[in-house]
């Protein structure tokens, strides 16, 4: 009962699919293999919100994952796909019953559509969970921030912001194998989630904790001085 009592003073984030992505020697036209991490956020007081919702093929495994964390479709009140590439959104039918549906920059419920300007703030879905455009990947690429979390006190779910861990080191896998609308900004953005968050759920692979080594690395990359990226915490404070 104590452990259930604690639980609930968290944000409690679960991936019900870890993603993937990979070239298929195999595959005789020039393609990529890939489905997205589909991640769960138990908000507290019962704001269950789903991020990325994999392609429409994989109906049944979301539906058993979400099973497994005793959630229903109905319960789930915000649907977010972090951008919309087919494999992250193709199962958001499945939860009508939620109160946005967020598809990168476009928020909407039914036939109505917010007007809400990102380029001004984030859009704030709880007083600790809320929408930062993140663009890069396409250019109206969002994360969601989630704080005071099971897993660190600052999680970044970011879609393709970040393919995998492993593209911190091998670009190529962002740059070419995920692609990027525009790689100067997806480089400043990086750089800039890195530095605000503890731990990055990225697009197509398992969660990581964000080092200082990784953080070097990213603003290196971006071509920031680090009085750039404190000027960009102060700002978005
Ligand atoms: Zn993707």
């Amino acid at each position: 009962m104590d452990d259930e009592a604690a639980a609930l003073d968290v944000n409690e984030i679960y991936v019900l699919y870890e993603g993937y992505s990979y070239i298929d020697p195999q595959d005789s036209v020039n393609s990529v293999r890939a489905n997205c991490t589909c991640t769960l956020i138990k908000g507290r007081n019962n704001y269950n919100i789903i991020v990325d919702t994999m392609t429409p093929w994989d109906k049944d495994k979301i539906l058993q994952a979400l099973s497994e964390h005793n959630i229903k479709p109905e319960d789930i009140k915000i649907v977010v796909s972090t951008h919309g590439h087919s494999d992250h959104c193709g199962n958001n039918n499945l939860f009508t019953n939620a109160e946005y549906h967020i598809v990168g920059e476009c928020i909407s419920c039914k036939d109505k559509y917010l007007k809400h300007d990102f380029r001004i703030g984030n859009f704030h879905l709880t007083d600790d969970i809320s929408i930062m455009p993140t663009p890069g990947h396409t250019l109206t690429c969002v994360t969601v921030l989630v704080e005071n979390t099971n897993l660190a006190p600052l999680v970044a779910v970011c879609g393709d912001l970040f393919e995998k861990e492993e593209d911190i080191i091998d670009q190529k896998i962002w740059l070419d194998d995920g692609g990027s609308e525009s790689p100067d900004m997806q480089r400043e953005n990086r750089a800039k989630i890195a530095e605000m968050v503890d731990y990055i759920i990225p697009g197509h692979g398992k969660g990581f904790e964000v080092s200082n080594k990784y953080r070097d690395l990213l603003r290196v990359n971006a071509g920031l001085s680090e009085k750039d990226i404190e000027r960009f915490l102060r700002d978005s404070s």
